[in-house]
């Protein structure tokens, strides 16, 4: 059997993590059974539905690294949503009923009211053929309803274990609304049918679903994909992060600066019990994917971690893999720049204020001129990786100064910044000349 999965967003907004951690875990099952991911755009909401957020998907999915094999869309796909509905309309599963909204609430009150559960009751499976006609003649157009067997499905999901959801604790679920929209899960199920599914991999929210869905499946003679249910991410303390997933977009984290390598390393490790560290590449993460792994716990998903992750992916970049960006940046001074420097990013943008201080000119912080001026004095003639420390040996011999009191002045004349990388290669890249009009507090 090839492993074939999807991935299967609505385009109603911007892919953000929570939507991206269930696109990585297809990903990486299918890549790492050497099966197929498929892209599946549910559009049937033609109204809600726009070109703009499936060309975001897209967008989002090809820079995080995250290729398919192919692509559908459901709204190319009525007819074949329309045979199934038949099928399962003539083999009574599919049943109409005329209720409205308005009907429904107040029937619900009054089960609540005494203390029944407020579950659909089937009161359109009553209706003779006169009284639907008579509906129909008002001007009614029916919705249609799957109906349930009423039972305990149970499967073996990848994620959950043993699982079961009893049928008969659920309303019969709406598959066509009155206006002929198809509402997600008969389509889904089609599909997984039609496209070769073989394993069904989303969030939690869905079980209570797959309880219906299985039902859809037999009842349309299919086999039954494999399942699986993961956990929902929730916030640093836990709390739910329904509400502010919107603003946890791919766009916004792109935009911030992050490395696709780190939203993927830390999305697919979060959780798990793989150390959360950023992988090298998504070779690694391929391979170390694995269902065993994950834990039963919602992870949490901690802004800082996502920090971590990146500045560690910038620490350990070559000056291969940094030079177009570098370039693009403005900001490629070669190689011993790029390696005296990346230890100190926590974004690749921050880069550019390093070409500053080493390629433009920076204005000094000065405090003690005179200070400055003894050690400007000191510079050797020609600086190198050793100059440094010899100099500032120089300069401790001559002023008596140490410690912090030796090192923060030179830094901040030399660099106009209190933090940096390791002053001992940023020193002969600064160059003697830039050096001394810092040192005597000039712009340079
Ligand atoms: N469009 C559905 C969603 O985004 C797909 C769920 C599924 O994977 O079946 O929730």
């Amino acid at each position: 059997m090839t492993v074939k999965v999807r991935f299967a967003p609505s385009p109603t907004g911007r892919l953000h993590v929570g939507n991206i951690r269930t696109a990585l875990i297809n990903w990486l099952y299918a890549r790492k059974a050497g099966g197929k991911f498929v892209l599946r755009i549910d559009d049937t909401d033609l109204e809600r539905s726009t070109k703009e957020f499936e060309q975001g998907i897209e967008t989002d999915l090809a820079w995080l690294g995250m290729g398919w094999d192919e692509k559908y869309n459901q709204s190319a796909r009525f007819p074949i949503y329309q045979e199934a509905a038949e099928r399962l309309k003539a083999s009574g599963r599919l049943y109409p009923a005329y209720e409205t909204a308005e009907d429904l609430d107040r029937r619900r009150k009054v089960q609540l009211s005494r203390g029944q559960p407020p579950i659909y009751d089937r009161a359109a499976l009553k209706l003779t053929a006169e009284e639907r006609k008579a509906l129909e003649a008002e001007g009614r157009r029916p919705h249609w309803r799957f109906r349930l067997e009423g039972k305990r499905v149970k499967w073996h999901d990848l994620a959950r274990g043993d699982c079961e959801v009893d049928t008969a604790s659920m309303s019969d679920p709406v598959l066509i609304r009155e206006d002929g929209l198809y509402l997600y899960t008969l389509p889904s199920v089609v599909d997984d049918v039609d496209m070769g599914i073989t394993h069904v991999l989303r969030g939690e929210d869905h079980v209570t679903n797959t309880g219906a869905q299985i039902e859809i499946f037999e009842a349309l003679g299919a086999v039954t994909p494999t399942f699986s249910h993961t956990p929902l991410l929730v916030g640093a303390e836990g709390e739910a992060l329904s509400k502010r997933l919107g603003s946890m977009s791919i766009l916004m984290l792109r935009e911030a600066g992050y490395e696709p390598l780190a939203i993927v390393s830390h999305l697919a490790r979060m959780g798990t019990s793989d150390n959360l560290e950023a992988a090298a590449d998504l070779a690694e993460l391929i391979e170390g994917f694995d269902f065993g792994k994950t834990g039963r716990h919602p992870p949490r998903y901690v802004d800082a971690d996502l920090d971590r992750l990146n500045a560690q992916i910038l620490h350990a970049m070559s000056y291969e893999q940094a030079q177009a960006r570098l370039q693009n940046l403005g900001a490629d001074l070669g190689e011993a720049f790029w390696t005296a420097i990346r230890s100190n990013l926590q974004k690749f943008n921050d880069v550019s204020a390093w070409a500053t201080v080493i390629g433009g000119s920076i204005e000094p912080k000065v405090e003690d001129a005179a200070f400055l001026a003894q050690a400007a004095d000191l510079l050797p003639a020609t600086l190198d990786a050793d100059s440094w420390s010899s100099w500032v040996n120089a300069v401790k011999e001559k002023t008596g100064a140490k410690g912090r009191g030796l090192f923060m002045p030179l830094r901040q004349a030399l660099t106009g910044m209190d933090h940096g990388p390791e002053m001992a290669p940023l020193l002969p890249l600064i160059g003697r000349e830039k050096a001394i009009k810092r040192l005597l507090g000039e712009t340079a």
